[in-house]
């Protein structure tokens, strides 16, 4: 079986590493599995794509596609075309894509068109906010996949909904969780940790690049004064993303608590998680690995895509609005966090499910 394994995003390369470990350890019990590995060149920040290559022992990839940055339509297109070319040359039984990014939809359109079975790992998740483009490639994706691979029982359901035959539809839990259960005992202290005396439970960590918080930059920057102002004496750590960078540009802004740094790599980034007091966030990833953590995370979105992370974890939807964000860390600062469970099959063990569903078909 010759599966080729797309990679565009820096959340694709942490879902990825664990499936080539588990197609690595087929390969070595002697079962016929072969990967080629493409990279479409979406992230290609040395921040947010070779160092995740370098800590996470993701082999380099067989082809990388170049495409980098563009409007949504550029970007797609350029994947396709590019893509296309490549699976010319390097026919294979599978393609498989995983999440919800770009690269995502158009390598699996390109699939199919070419008579290739799509593998989809993170499939049927569903926020319903056709605003966000990740929605629009999950639903595109998810039309044309034939193999299903599901973090929860909601997300199997939606598929259901829409009709997929049942037969192909696997629940096998969260590849994230695999990466994170792999690396735990590896994550260590960014250098900054004691020049910000940081210690375990006294900052939060920020992250936000979502458009719907970052691309109006007076909104984005009353957000920043807002939680700078709420957080009184705790240090808030903000790797920022480019994107959100880009939009604030030269702009000077006078915060006291929130300490801005570069996009971590991912040991020093779960270090930080791990350690922090909570976290403010408008990604989709790190709501399901502070759920597993057990840290407290405030969602800055009015949807989630990932319903467990607030019914059984640790996470809460605030809305985009720093009046929100004011009212829910309060109450959680006076009654503490409510008791959090670990979702089903969140065991670090989905990569090598996947393998052996792929390999029974
Ligand atoms: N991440 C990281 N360093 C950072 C910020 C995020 O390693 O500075 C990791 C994070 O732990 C998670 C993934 O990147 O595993 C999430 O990426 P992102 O927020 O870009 O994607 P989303 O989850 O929103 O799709």
């Amino acid at each position: 079986m010759k599966i080729t394994i797309i990679a565009g995003a820096r959340p694709n390369f942490i879902k990825i590493a664990p499936i080539i470990k588990a197609v690595q350890k087929k390969q070595s019990e002697g079962k016929s599995i072969s990967f080629r590995l493409v990279h479409t060149g979406q992230h290609y920040d040395k921040n947010l794509s070779d160092t995740f290559f370098e800590e996470l022992n993701i082999p380099h990839p067989n082809a990388n596609l170049e495409v980098k940055s563009g409007s949504q339509a550029e970007q797609t297109a350029a994947i396709m075309i590019a893509f296309e070319k490549d699976l010319v040359q390097n026919p294979c039984d599978l393609v498989l894509v995983v999440g919800d990014v770009n690269s995502t939809m158009a390598c699996a359109i390109v699939a199919k068109k070419m008579n290739t079975k799509v593998v989809h790992v993170e499939a049927g998740i569903r926020s319903g906010d056709m605003t966000m483009p990740e929605e629009i490639n999950r639903i595109v994706t998810d039309s044309i996949t034939d193999y299903f691979f599901t973090t929860s029982t909601s997300a199997s359901e939606n598929l259901l909904k829409y009709g997929v035959e049942s037969s192909n539809v696997h629940f096998v839990g969260n590849v994230m969780i695999d990466t994170l259960y792999q690396n735990l005992d590896r994550i260590s202290a960014p250098s900054f940790w004691n020049n910000f005396n940081l210690e375990t439970g006294n900052y939060i960590i920020l992250t936000l690049h979502r458009p719907s918080n970052v691309d109006e930059e007076k909104s984005l920057i009353d957000l920043l004064e807002g939680i700078d102002k709420m957080v009184e004496n705790k240090k808030v750590i903000f790797p920022i993303h480019p994107r959100t960078k880009a939009i604030l540009g030269e702009t000077n802004l006078n915060l006291k608590n929130i300490l801005f740094v570069e996009p971590q790599g991912y040991l020093n980034f779960m270090f930080l998680i791990k350690n922090s007091f909570a976290v403010i966030t408008d990604s989709g990833g790190i709501s399901e690995e502070t759920t597993v953590l057990g840290i407290p995370c405030f969602t800055m979105r009015t949807t989630t895509e990932r319903p467990e992370t607030i019914e059984i974890g640790t996470n809460t939807l605030v809305g985009t609005s720093i009046e929100n964000l004011k009212e829910l860390f309060g109450a959680f600062l006076k009654s503490g966090l409510r008791k959090a469970e670990i979702p089903e099959l969140w065991d670090g063990k989905a990569s090598e499910r996947i393998i052996d569903i792929l390999l029974s078909k």
